[in-house]
């Protein structure tokens, strides 16, 4: 087992061995994988470090005493908020990633129902579309989850079907901006016009999209009204750890008015120290991701978000009309944003196989489960790599097709 060595070791060894830990490592670099990371270049990254760097030590939690910090988390939060079209009312929180920000939306709908209308046994009716960062937080809060599967051809939720299965303990329900699995928008107007009628608290999942859909929509591109924008939508998460192209440990979630705030905040005081409030999942946050997202947004601006957001679009249509024309391959349609998914549709073709051979050429498959397919979640890098990925994708189902290999056992699973 390891343990902390007796003595201190120098820096300039403890880098070399951090450096050279990451060898076998999947290279993001190469956009060698299609999940897990957001880069745009080197002169961004350096932003990203040195704001980082420059609130190292700054506790975020400590408002009384970082007047800066605050300053610049109140900027980031406002920022967000006039993205998402929020009224003057409207409330945002700091989180430290989409599964923080859905855990406190869920947290705050509980408690509100909890108080507004008694409800002490909640249930949340979801599309079955929604992250797992819905269940995750359910089972955290005792909150019971129904998960609705579309009927829709379009993968998109059916706001009547979710509407079916309200019954008098459901405190809310939820669309995505896109969903994870297939990268669409779920009806979010319709979902919200359900809500509303029945009361119930109305969460919008923009976790991969808040911080990439405006951007694609004023490129042109048909993009739904999903935010504050539509009546009846009570919260949203969206993070900047995505697309926002903040470095990991920063989202947002927003209330569509502070008055739902107090459901939120947590507060004790039966110890010696006295009071104890706040209103996010951690305690002590690192101030840094607070300093590098504002640094980002404000290095890259309207003009370098909309110009990043081009090239992942051209790269989503590089990459998706490539597949289409390997025989055997259809990419699912439709997809709106930056997900994607393909498939074989030829019964000699196994897709699992095509990954596997995908695999052996050095790239990280992402690997969808229903229908079996694969799983693309791109980035500006890929733009660099799309023609190699075309032509290692052509030579793997060449492969396929002289092997006749199939993948008759799950493959692990992508998380
Ligand atoms: C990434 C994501 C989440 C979870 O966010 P984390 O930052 O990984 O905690 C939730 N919903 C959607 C749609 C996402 O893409």
């Amino acid at each position: 087992m390891t343990v902390i060595p007796a003595k201190g070791r120098p820096w300039s060894d403890l880098k070399l061995e951090l450096e050279d830990a990451k060898k076998d490592d999947f290279s993001w670099q190469e956009g060698r994988m299609a999940l897990y990371f957001y880069y745009l270049d080197e002169e961004v990254k350096r932003v990203q470090q040195e704001a980082y760097e420059s609130y190292w030590t700054e506790n975020a939690m400590g408002k009384k005493v970082f007047f800066s910090m605050q300053k610049l988390e109140q900027e980031v939060l406002d920022m967000g908020l006039a993205l998402h079209h929020a009224k003057a009312e409207a409330h945002a929180t700091f989180t430290s990633g989409g599964s923080e920000s859905i855990f406190l939306a869920m947290k705050t709908a509980r408690d509100w129902a909890r108080k507004t209308k008694g409800i002490s046994e909640p249930n949340a009716v979801l599309p079955r579309t929604a992250h797992p960062a819905f269940d995750k937080a359910a089972a955290f809060l005792g909150i019971k989850t129904i998960r609705v599967p579309t009927t829709r051809a379009d993968y998109r939720a059916n706001a009547e079907e979710l509407e079916k299965r309200f019954d008098a303990n459901t405190i809310m329900t939820m669309g995505s901006a896109p969903n994870y699995p297939f990268g669409v928008f779920d009806p979010i107007a319709e979902i919200a016009a359900v809500a509303k009628k029945h009361d119930l608290w109305m969460h919008v999942d923009a976790c991969v999209g808040g911080f990439l859909a405006p951007w694609v929509k004023k490129l042109g591109y048909d993009i739904p009204d999903f935010d504050f924008a539509v009546p009846g939508v009570t919260s949203i998460s969206a993070d900047l750890h995505k697309y926002g192209y903040a470095p990991k440990g920063a989202s947002m979630m927003m209330l569509c008015d502070k008055a739902l705030h107090e459901y939120q905040v947590f507060s004790f005081s039966d110890w010696e120290r006295g009071p104890y409030i706040n209103d996010t999942a951690p305690g002590t946050r690192a101030g840094g991701a607070v300093a590098a997202a504002w640094a980002v947004m404000n290095f890259l601006g309207e003009d370098g978000y909309t110009a990043w957001a081009k090239v992942i679009m051209d790269t989503v249509e590089k990459l998706t009309s490539g597949i289409d024309t390997i025989k055997g391959l259809t990419v699912l349609k439709p997809h709106e944003l930056c997900l994607f998914v393909y498939t074989s549709e030829d019964p000699d073709l196994d897709i699992g196989a095509v990954g596997e051979a995908m695999t052996t050429r050095g790239w990280f498959i992402g690997r969808q489960a229903e229908p079996v397919g694969i799983h693309m979640h791109l980035n500006p890098v890929h733009a660099k790599t799309a023609d190699l990925y075309l032509s290692d994708l052509v030579a793997s189902v060449a492969e396929v097709h002289a092997t006749g290999a199939k993948v008759t056992e799950a493959v692990g699973a992508t998380y």
